[in-house]
């Protein structure tokens, strides 16, 4: 018998109130209690998976080892549980109807009519069970994407329903999270959108376990009560989460109101063990208490969101920790970087980061800050598409191959420095067809990421289509530019370095996907450091 329990994050009132930090945070309590967790983030958009959405929809699209293309909440599940998360993790509709339409077409329905119900339940209560029944997690919280009252959100709500009828009560609850905004004309916090949001859900069928309230200011015992008592459940299901200064605190005051307890309660699993916190809580006393500064640019294209960039903000965060360092990003729009404004623009930086990317808009600007940190001894970190852009500026500049560009940007330069992979040449469709997920690579040992990882082989996270053209490859190692990572199987160049400055990284992979709060990721580490002991000089 499989013993798995279920909870259901689903949110009310409005979007943005953090579903994906409390199902984390709530994750991270029973984890540290000793239950083995996973988390589930369920898409209520009609795109197969978020890989062909551009960022300035949707944020950063998040990579997992298994090399599926998911949801930014599913980098803050590893980041909190420090476990991978796979496929399973993260559903969208338009996967579900897409397994629903091609059953049909084999004619597996039998010559029935297909409906949202069954057939659309079905698949989403089959896929919500998948983790479930792998047998290896005693608890699944699947995060219901949008806000309840939703059209789109329907059909997962009613199948939300029909699992808590199947499992029974003890086997599975719901946990809304809502907001309890604070009218400061009336100098009060109010009730009625929580009251209104329940309802709603309740108008399904579904009456919620719990309640997490966001909110700005304390609740108090009384509006507790009013809540409950409006919202059907006990005082003590109540929830309050008050606004962080981090998101890393969640887990803390999550623990401080009893969320852990009052959800192990309900689905009648016991623990004797409060949550060790003690590794997490190192990472925050750092964190909070920095004793030194950098500042690193971050040039990006989608700068003007910030989420576009979170697993590489976070990844900063760990790193900035690590190395007891306060870690200040200046945003910098690599279109609006220009020959004669980059110096200005980036000057007082103790590190240059460049960000991956898709297509030419900005890329000059990025080549340019490339330039700038190279050669004025800035500890430089190129991901993806920076790595590549570092390879053009080098042989733009140094080579003096002044057309060399990446066939992505033209197609007829004379220098491809850069170059579609041969097994993307045949390849037609955008979705899902890039290279990714996990793949190893082998490391030289005298390099500045062995240093970092000391290990010479490592396996790392792909999300592209190009790569280094190895034709150059001799030219721009005998310039001083070393490929000192490559795929052991393929010899693609996944790593490069300028052994003669302070610290010149370019990978052709994401290392920010695998950094955790308790594995902070290695080169991320060395790159701090780096600009701290560019900081000094
Ligand atoms: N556009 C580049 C490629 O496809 C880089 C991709 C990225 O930065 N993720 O190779």
């Amino acid at each position: 018998m499989n013993n798995t329990k279920y909870v259901f994050v689903t949110g009310g009132v409005t979007s943005s109130l953090g579903k994906g930090i409390i199902a984390a945070s709530l994750a991270k309590l029973l984890q540290q209690r000793g239950f083995s967790v996973t988390i589930q983030k369920l898409d209520p958009y009609i795109n197969i998976d978020p890989g062909t959405l551009n960022p300035y929809e949707h944020g950063e699209c998040y990579v997992t080892d298994d090399g599926a293309e998911t949801d930014l909440d599913l980098g803050h599940y590893e980041r909190f549980l420090n476990i991978p998360t796979s496929q399973a993790n993260n559903v969208t509709t338009g996967r579900i109807y897409q397994s629903v339409i091609q059953k049909e077409r084999r004619g597996e329905f039998l010559g029935k009519t297909v409906q949202v119900i069954p057939h659309i339940t079905d698949e989403i209560k089959h896929r919500i069970q998948i983790l479930g029944k792998t047998g290896e997690f005693d608890i699944v919280i699947t995060e219901i994407g949008g806000t309840v009252g939703d059209i789109e959100s329907l059909p997962y709500v009613e199948s939300v329903r029909q699992l808590l009828w199947e499992l029974g009560e003890e086997n599975a609850i719901v946990v809304h999270l809502t907001l309890v905004p604070y009218l400061a004309a009336a100098g009060e916090l109010k009730t009625k959108p929580t009251q209104h949001s329940v309802k709603t859900l309740m108008e399904s069928g579904v009456s919620p376990d719990v309640l997490v309230c966001r909110t700005e200011h304390q609740l108090d015992e009384k509006l507790k009560k009013k809540l409950a008592l409006f919202c059907n459940v006990k005082k003590e299901d109540v929830i309050q989460s008050i606004d962080a200064e981090t998101i890393y605190d969640v887990p803390n005051l999550m623990l401080q109101e009893g969320l852990d307890e009052v959800v192990l309660k309900k689905l009648h699993l016991s623990s004797e063990n409060k949550p060790h916190l003690n590794a997490w809580n190192d990472f925050l006393k750092k964190h909070k208490n920095p004793v030194s500064e950098v500042e690193i640019g971050l040039i990006g294209k989608y700068v003007e969101l910030h989420d576009s960039y979170k697993s590489i903000t976070e990844a900063l965060i760990h790193a900035g920790a690590s190395n007891e360092t306060k870690v200040k990003v200046r945003w910098i729009h690599s279109e609006e970087l220009t020959p004669k404004n980059v110096s200005k623009k980036l000057s007082g930086l103790n590190g240059v980061l460049v960000a991956p990317g898709f297509g030419d808009r900005g890329i000059e600007g990025k080549i340019k800050a490339v330039q700038y940190a190279r050669e004025n001894n800035i500890p430089f970190f190129g991901i993806c598409l920076g790595m590549q852009m570092a390879v053009i500026e080098y042989a733009r500049n140094i080579l003096k191959l002044s057309n060399a560009n990446s066939t992505e940007m033209n197609e007829n330069t004379s220098h491809p420095v850069i170059g579609l992979m041969e097994e993307q040449k045949n390849i037609t469709d955008k979705g899902g067809t890039m290279r990714l997920g996990a793949w190893n690579c082998q490391i030289q040992k005298d390099s500045k990421v062995f240093e970092a990882y000391q290990n010479e082989l490592i396996s790392e996270r792909h999300r592209h289509r190009y790569e280094f053209n190895d034709q150059y490859l001799q030219q721009i190692q005998d310039a001083g530019m070393k490929a000192t990572g490559v795929n052991p199987k393929t010899g693609l160049v996944e790593i490069i370095e300028i052994p003669s400055h302070p610290w010149f990284v370019g990978v052709q992979y994401h290392p920010e996907y695998k950094s955790t709060v308790l594995n902070p990721h290695p080169l991320f580490i060395q790159f701090v450091k780096a600009s701290l002991d560019h900081s000094k000089n």
